[in-house]
């Protein structure tokens, strides 16, 4: 039997709780899916009974599909699946078995034991899902010589029965979950070279939101700063969206011609925080975003203690999500490896924050950087950068 399947069926979680919005969140799904798969052989794309069920022309293409449309936020789990159409099955099982079988014989491996998990999500099937369960595990059990085992065996033979196919599958492969990209608004994340900031815009574009990014440079320009290796971390990243993403290089020489000789070294990681803030604010308002996204977590470094991060930026008018604030480094590290970013952060780059002093003042105070602000006209500073800055479109890159 030829079990090289074209179809692979796509679950979802979160949208499923929605109630009038949830047309809205998959047609979105199903867009996403479809710019995910651009350059593979899409047949169709149908919403059956509570899934997607994704039909290639080729199925040799299944492993690469699969491995795409992990990265596609709403998707809970996926599997590449065999179909059996309902006239197929027969009144005692019997081709629902011939599948199972085959099925089990590739996929069983070392195993030891097996288990049959039948689910029915059409109600009216005739035959209940332990019964199935048990006609199935027998023929399965005769085919492959090895034992049922109920209580964590070995792998699972998945059967679903939906209205015209039941499905027949081994492994589940678990996604991201979370929302589509583009159901959640946009935000302005502050884009750096290191580890954190491209987890916390991963965790918001996991949420529906589209990222604009804004990364700030050391040098004159961005030939001199050489930005290659931020364009590559936000192209990783634009590997999650369905279109591709804004990317705005700012340099920050503008502060630092007003404050260099001016503000004391204690005060400048702090103060420079802040004037990356209100550059950040200014581009969101021309962007349409509603909100900035920073990767700080808490007393992290000297400039993340819980003082600093209140007195930084009292008068943005937007919300500031900081979505790693409660994690250690080990947790966000992690999450990097899975984004697929890791390696890339670690990678040298002469952040402009890397040549600050490294002995920032602990407890800031908003009335002190306000006033340092205008003494050395941060807003003169804010306007100078950004009529400096250039916008670049980035990805998305599908690996
Ligand atoms: P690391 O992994 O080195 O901590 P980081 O990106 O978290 O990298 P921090 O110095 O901890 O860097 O900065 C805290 C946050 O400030 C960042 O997560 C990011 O949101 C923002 N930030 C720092 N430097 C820049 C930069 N050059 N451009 C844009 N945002 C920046
Ligand atoms: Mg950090």
């Amino acid at each position: 039997m030829d079990l090289a399947t074209p179809l692979i069926a796509a679950h979802y979680a979160e949208i499923a709780l929605k109630g009038r919005n949830r047309p809205m969140f998959l047609r979105r799904l199903i867009q996403n899916v479809r710019a995910a798969l651009t350059d593979e052989p899409v047949a169709a794309v149908d919403h059956v009974e509570s899934r997607l069920l994704i039909r290639l022309a080729d199925p040799d293409r299944a492993p690469a599909a699969t491995a795409k449309l992990r990265k596609v936020f709403g998707i809970q789990w996926l599997s590449p699946v065999v179909p059996v159409p309902r006239e197929e099955i027969g009144d005692d099982l019997a081709g629902l078995c011939r599948v199972a079988a085959a099925v089990a014989r590739q996929n069983c491996g070392e195993a030891r034991n097996f288990k049959i998990d039948t689910r029915r999500s059409d109600r009216t099937f005739p035959v209940i899902s332990p019964e199935i369960n048990r006609i199935v595990g027998t023929a399965v059990q005769q085919a492959i010589g090895l034992p049922a085992r109920m209580a964590r065996p070995d792998f699972t033979v998945h059967i679903l029965v939906l209205k015209q196919n039941t499905l027949v599958f081994t492994g589940k492969i678990t996604a991201h979950g979370g929302l589509p990209v583009g159901t959640g608004g946009k935000v302005a994340v502050l884009l750096s070279g290191g580890i954190d900031s491209p987890v916390a815009a991963w965790l918001l574009m996991k949420r529906g939101c589209t990222p604009r990014f804004v990364h700030f440079f050391a040098g004159r320009s961005v030939a001199e700063a050489d930005t290659g290796k931020i364009e590559a971390l936000a192209a990783i990243l634009a590997g999650y969206s369905p279109y591709p993403l804004e990317l705005h290089l700012v340099p920050v020489y503008p502060y630092e011609e007003q404050a260099i000789g001016r503000i004391e070294d204690s005060y400048d990681m702090v103060l420079f925080r802040r004037f990356m803030f209100k550059c950040a604010e200014h581009l969101a308002g021309q962007a349409g975003c509603l909100a900035l996204v920073a990767g700080d977590s808490l007393g992290q470094v000297a400039s993340q203690t819980l003082a600093n991060l209140a007195a930084i930026c009292p008068d943005v008018a937007l919300p500031v999500f900081r979505p790693l604030i409660g994690m250690d480094k080990y947790q966000i590290t992690d999450l990097a490896q899975e984004i697929g970013t890791y390696e890339l952060s670690i990678a040298p780059y002469r952040d402009c924050c890397s040549i600050r002093s490294p002995r920032p003042v602990l407890n800031a105070q908003a009335k002190d950087l306000l006033e340092l602000s205008q003494e050395i006209d941060l807003p003169t500073a804010v306007t100078e950068a950004l009529a400096a800055a250039e916008k670049i479109t980035v990805g998305p890159s599908r690996s």
